[in-house]
């Protein structure tokens, strides 16, 4: 599926998986599910191109709040250093 068969981060072996990615745009974030290529050994994970610019829609999606068919699954905290 990638150019790669081999982890270009540490040389393991690559898997195509379903992984959960978070995107962010403008605070708010958003879970996808995709497909990716994920080192066995480190966990690295590779995403093509077009996977890649999914991410970008769904975070210039996310910053205008162009959430139309988003699920909404719950909030999200930042928190202090002091908690
Ligand atoms: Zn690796």
């Amino acid at each position: 599926m990638l150019p790669f068969p081999k982890c270009p981060v540490c040389g393991g072996e690559m898997a195509s998986k379903e992984v959960e990615e978070i995107v962010r745009g403008g605070g708010n974030t958003a879970i996808i599910k995709v497909q990716a290529d994920v080192c066995l050994h480190c966990g690295e994970r590779l995403y093509t191109p077009e996977t890649i610019a999914r991410f970008e829609s769904i975070a210039a999606r996310l910053e205008r709040k162009d959430t139309g068919v988003f699920k909404e699954v719950g909030i999200s905290y930042s928190v202090p250093a002091t908690a």
